[in-house]
């Protein structure tokens, strides 16, 4: 038996929101922090599974691998599934070979919240009461105040391009940057 690493992070209450992850030690920029985990399953079946119009604090658990498959943290998650969401985060999510790691973007000080940005895919119109909805309260200076990415047309260029199809899966790691898998707790509009 080997010594025990000091996980990446414990998972406790978070000012943000819930409970967060908190980094246990160190980390240095390009650790992988943490993999997603959950079922694999359809785009449609996820959003089946959570009609978020029928809540006022939607659980985000699904995370988009590409435009047909999604992970539901609800069956087998990991702790990855407790990582906040921050508009100007210290990691990004990222699909690896159709797995998805949440790998830092900085070095991470010890103590600190982890977060990656969710870059939430809405799908429908984002009225003002979806967006409070999802509202944001990371307190970055570039705060969106919501988690939902920005409809399509108020997009940035370059982030539309990997939101695209097929792009989703194989590209190499550091790559994605943008697309990133509309990160994906798909949040179901109607
Ligand atoms: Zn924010």
């Amino acid at each position: 038996m080997g010594k025990k690493r000091t996980p990446f992070f414990i998972v406790r209450r978070s000012p943000l929101h819930g409970l967060g992850a908190f980094a246990a030690r160190k980390i240095r920029k390009g650790t992988r922090v943490a993999e997603y985990l959950g079922e694999r399953i359809s785009s449609e079946e996820g959003s089946r599974r959570y009609d978020d119009d029928a809540s006022d604090s939607p659980h985000v658990l699904l995370f988009s691998i590409d435009e047909h498959t999604v992970l539901d943290a609800a069956v087998g998650g990991s702790d990855a599934q407790y990582i906040n969401h921050s508009c100007e985060p210290n990691c990004e999510s990222e699909i690896i070979d159709g797995r998805a790691f949440v790998i830092a973007l900085r070095t991470i000080r010890e103590g600190e919240e982890i977060t990656y940005d969710y870059h939430l895919d809405y799908e429908g119109k984002q009225t003002e009461e979806i967006r409070r909805k999802f509202a944001c309260r990371c307190g970055a200076a570039t705060c969106r105040g919501t988690m939902l990415e920005p409809p399509a047309e108020e997009q940035p260029r370059k982030k539309k391009k990997n939101r695209k199809k097929g792009k989703g899966k194989d590209v190499k790691a550091g790559k994605r940057k943008d697309g990133k898998m509309k990160k994906g707790k798909k949040a179901k509009g109607k």
